[in-house]
């Protein structure tokens, strides 16, 4: 696959907006189409680019993955993947329906034989545990959907029968109506454009090609995969009509909330709780990873606040690039439930910490005070 960058491909520039992207896409797509290169291996290769490239920056999320890395974003195991882009995909079909079926009209029309309709795409919404989401997992998930009719082989003609050409516009699924001077096309409308015509209907699927059911598919959700990213299954969406090729099923990941860590790119992070005599004197404090408890160092005199960063310890993300830290906050805890003996020890801890010396033992509070004062002063002056 070629290293082009995609917006040199497509001749736009880097802020180009969507339509920008999709006019200059028709443009080339029309001049390097297979059916108008036939035997043009160099057209085929730049179709691919082009369409690749317009693939790539009229996703949102892709063409984000893009400015950022680059093709790195789309290499081995790049993207959410699941085979949906990338070397050797070279399947046109999906296009037709999209950008073509309104360049060359009638609904995806294309070498004078009529197509019936593309399956419809789905989207399934998946759920995943942060761990799941880190670590890639295997899910069973089951889809409501069409899926081709299995006694007439998606035909929706009864089982020994075909369908016939239609009499009408000879397979073609249009025919020319004369409106004065004009020739229109207009679909068939003893076919109503699909080419061919039922005499006999399958009866498991009353002449539809297909029928509903709800399939188990098993999806192989990537490593690493985040809130917001997409999962393309090829051909696992709803079955077209009268074997039409079937659409496609998106995966869309959202991650749970976890109840010790938040996510943000590749880093994790975490808030540990410590005593206030740990944060005094310092000590060593366990924290949770993702592959078990790591001991944390704490220097002595830790403010609360204070950021530790654990190096490898967080997410290798899908799209590559490093593998994340955790980043672990340290809370300084108040302690509650203190007996009267306990209190009293610490009103005589405070003692001893006052008079002129006070303020060498809380470097916060003097820069506070001396801050709050000014504001005041500056309020009524
Ligand atoms: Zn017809
Ligand atoms: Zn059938």
């Amino acid at each position: 696959m070629s290293k082009r960058d995609f917006y040199e491909v497509l001749g736009v520039s880097r802020d180009a907006s969507e339509r920008d992207i999709k006019k200059a896409y028709k443009r080339l797509a029309m001049k390097y189409h297979p059916d108008k290169n036939p035997g043009d291996e160099s057209a085929t290769d730049k179709f691919k680019e082009v369409k690749l490239a317009y693939e790539i920056l009229t996703d949102a999320q892709k063409r984000a993955a893009y400015d950022q890395y680059g093709h790195a974003a789309f290499e081995q195991g790049g993207m959410g993947g699941g085979g949906g882009f990338g070397g050797g995909n070279a399947d046109f079909s999906d296009i037709f329906g999209d950008v073509f079926g309104d360049i060359f009209g009638g609904g995806g029309r294309r070498g004078g034989q009529a197509r019936a309709q593309r399956g419809a795409d789905l989207r399934y919404n998946m759920e995943l545990t942060l761990e799941e989401a880190v670590r890639g997992v295997n899910k069973e998930i089951d889809v409501p959907t069409y899926v081709s009719c299995d006694p007439c082989s998606g035909s929706g003609a009864k089982p020994g029968t075909s369908p016939q050409t239609c009499g009408t516009c000879h397979g073609q699924g249009q025919v020319q109506m004369r409106q004065g001077f004009f020739a229109v096309q207009q679909a068939c409308p003893t076919c109503h454009g699909r080419g061919k015509i039922i005499k006999d209907p399958c009866d498991s699927c009353h002449g539809q090609g297909r029928v509903q059911k709800t399939k188990t598919l098993s999806v192989k959700i990537p490593a690493g995969v985040d809130t917001g990213d997409r999962i393309r299954l090829t051909g696992e969406g709803e079955a077209g009509e009268y074997g039409a090729p079937a659409g496609d099923l998106y995966v869309q990941v959202h991650v749970r909330d976890h109840h010790i860590f938040t996510r943000d790119g590749n880093n994790l992070y975490c808030e540990v709780p410590v005593s206030f005599t740990m944060a005094a004197l310092g000590g060593e404090v366990e924290v949770p990873t993702l592959d078990g408890r790591v001991s944390l160092k704490v220097p002595t005199e830790t403010q609360t606040g204070r950021m530790f960063r654990m190096r490898g310890k967080g997410v290798q993300s899908v799209r590559g690039g490093g593998l994340g830290d955790l980043i672990c906050k340290l809370v300084v805890e108040t302690p509650v439930n203190l007996s009267s003996k306990q209190k009293e020890l610490l009103r005589e801890f405070e003692e001893s910490l006052g008079g002129s010396a006070a303020k060498k033992h809380k470097p916060k509070s003097e820069g506070f005070f001396d801050g709050v004062k000014k504001f005041f002063d500056d309020l009524t002056s």
